[in-house]
């Protein structure tokens, strides 16, 4: 799925599915099958526990992919740390913009559309929310 980060507007591709759907366990079904024909050669109880281990890996795989497609990979922006926690968030966006500032192969990169603050809204935003402000570049 094509969209745009929040923070930077860089065009970007995320994976939109977050949890396990009727194909994956179909999927995860036949693999326990294949498993205990491949294992005991008949049908077996023991099959469940496969079918289960299954499901879960299959799980812990889309949900481990969706989290990582989320993050930006150009300014670094985790929407989902953002919602927990946007102090955090926005120490992961600087860490990246340093990144980006040291490594040369960004030297000749298209340069990130970033939000501009003036001194003038910088200042109405220190005195509406105290500190909360993260830095003045940014
Ligand atoms: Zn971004």
């Amino acid at each position: 799925m094509n969209c745009y980060c929040a923070f930077c507007k860089s065009p970007r591709r995320i994976y939109r599915k977050r949890n396990i759907n009727l194909i994956n366990v179909i999927a995860s079904a036949m693999t326990a099958m294949v498993i205990m024909f491949a294992i005991w050669q008949s049908f077996d109880p023991r099959a469940i526990i496969a079918f289960v281990v299954c499901l879960a890996i299959s799980e812990v795989f889309i949900k481990i992919r969706w989290r990582l497609s989320v993050v930006c990979r150009a300014c670094g922006f985790d929407p989902v740390l953002y919602i927990k926690d946007p102090q955090a968030a926005a120490g992961k966006v600087r860490d990246q913009l340093d990144v980006r500032k040291q490594d040369p192969k960004y030297l000749l990169a298209k340069p990130l559309n970033l939000p501009t603050i003036t001194p003038q809204k910088a200042e109405a935003l220190q005195s509406k929310a105290k500190g909360k402000l993260v830095s003045r570049s940014i």
